[in-house]
């Protein structure tokens, strides 16, 4: 294991420089053509069977997908920023996950998850931001890694390049799960459906920071993801003049606003945490005009899939009763949702004991309350279900602003322990 230090430290320049590339160039979700055709072009020269395009995602489970036009725009950008066309021709349409295996004997199949996704934040374009006074912030407009996705990335490409090397000594199946669209829960469900965590018997995914702030942190089980559906709904009415033909209209502003208040009013469940939040309501189209449009963007959330079913059923009760009451037309799309989850004890009990092995964690938490969404939950559930076990790290960084905020940083020196206690715990169930 002294040697695997040594390895990860000679190769560190190596994954700082892909964490700091994947940086300058950020994708948000399904237009992730450069950064995932680094990924199957890096993972084919490792030896890796990869999958990508329609093979690693199910184009019909996919959600909250941009316009055509929007993803053609991508797929150019991606190239004039130095993606292989051939690879993101493939990846038409948005289809940016790529799935690699490594087969080294017999034995279990370990997965690991990493997301790709960028945010939908203009970067701080000031000295103070290390990003910036270094030269790799982003690059694209209104894009950026504001929540370590370009480090999970980065570490994905360093744990397959060291567990390529170490296969004459594994005897198991070595699953990479590189996932766009996390932001917004919209990516896991389509590659779930392409078979992803088939006959996957452990999983592991890991975030950055999150609740472990220090470097020499680590959360090592979690709990308390939350189940959640988003929902965009339309309604459609007719315009009449206000004043000489109110009769004449059909009032689509009324319906959406009678649905927010009522959505706000859905019973709470017994069975435990819930939420629903109407985020966005934008209708109508001047003073005098009856309102024939209106959108909704709507969440729901709950702590087992169950709640979260309940209020997405009863909620879609109450759109369709508003559309009733004011006679208008409506529509509903799920655009993003992923299941509840909780970390395996016995993966938990694996993890915090390599931790400790390891001689470079401070602070080790065995278990912490997420109390928010993440998609990995999807994959965890789905193989958990299956009858494996998996559990989801948080590894400690100093961070220079929350999550999601235009400053956000992160110490790099966090990536060489987070790669080594990834390796070593798939050492421990495949070596
Ligand atoms: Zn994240």
């Amino acid at each position: 294991m002294k040697n695997l230090q040594e390895k990860i430290k000679a190769l560190e320049p190596t994954f700082i420089g892909y964490r700091r590339d994947f940086h300058k160039y950020p994708e948000a979700g399904w237009t992730e053509f450069r950064t995932a055709a680094i990924v199957v072009e890096k993972l084919q020269a490792m030896g890796y069977e990869v999958k990508y395009g329609p093979e690693a995602v199910a184009k019909e489970d996919m959600m909250g997908v941009p316009s055509p036009e929007e993803l053609k725009q991508h797929m150019e950008r991606a190239i004039n920023q130095g993606a292989n066309p051939e690879i993101v021709k493939k990846m038409e349409g948005g289809l940016t996950g790529v799935v690699a295996q490594l087969k080294c004997g017999e034995g279990p199949t370990v997965a690991l998850r990493f997301d790709m996704d960028a945010n939908d934040i203009s970067e701080a374009q000031d000295e103070k931001h290390r990003p910036f006074r270094e030269g790799f912030a982003s690059e694209n407009p209104k894009v950026m890694h504001a929540c370590g996705h370009d480090g999970h990335t980065a570490m994905g490409l360093a744990v397959a390049e060291l567990l390529a090397e170490m296969k004459d000594s594994l005897n198991g199946t070595i699953r990479l799960i590189f996932q766009p669209g996390e932001e917004g829960v919209r990516g896991a469900r389509a590659m779930v459906s392409a078979g992803a965590v088939d006959n996957v018997d452990y999983i592991l995914g890991v975030h950055i920071g999150f609740q472990a702030k220090q470097l020499g942190d680590i959360i090592c089980g979690t709990e308390g993801f939350l189940a959640t559906t988003k929902l965009d709904v339309t309604y459609q009415g007719v315009p009449a003049h206000a004043g000489a033909a109110p009769e004449k209209g059909k009032n689509a502003l009324l319906a959406a606003a009678t649905a927010a208040l009522n959505l706000h009013s859905i019973p709470r469940h017994s069975k435990g945490t819930s939420r629903i939040n109407v985020g966005i309501l934008n209708a109508g189209q001047g003073r005098n005009v009856v309102p024939p449009n209106a959108i909704l963007k709507i969440e729901t959330r709950g702590i087992v899939s169950e709640i979260d079913e309940y209020l997405v059923e009863t909620a879609k009760n109450v759109i369709a009763g508003a559309a009733q009451m004011y006679d208008v037309d409506y529509h509903i799309e799920i655009v993003g949702g992923t299941k509840s989850g909780e970390s395996s004890p016995e993966m938990i009990a694996k993890v915090k004991k390599i931790a400790e092995e390891m001689d470079f964690f401070k602070n080790i938490q065995e278990n912490s309350d997420f109390g928010a969404s993440e998609d990995y939950s999807h994959f965890m559930s789905v193989v958990q279900e299956n009858g494996g076990i998996g559990t989801y790290i948080m590894i400690g960084a100093n961070m220079t602003a929350g999550h999601h905020d235009y400053y956000f940083d992160f110490d790099e020196s966090c990536l060489a322990p987070g790669i080594e206690l990834i390796i070593r715990t798939v050492v421990d169930i495949v070596g």
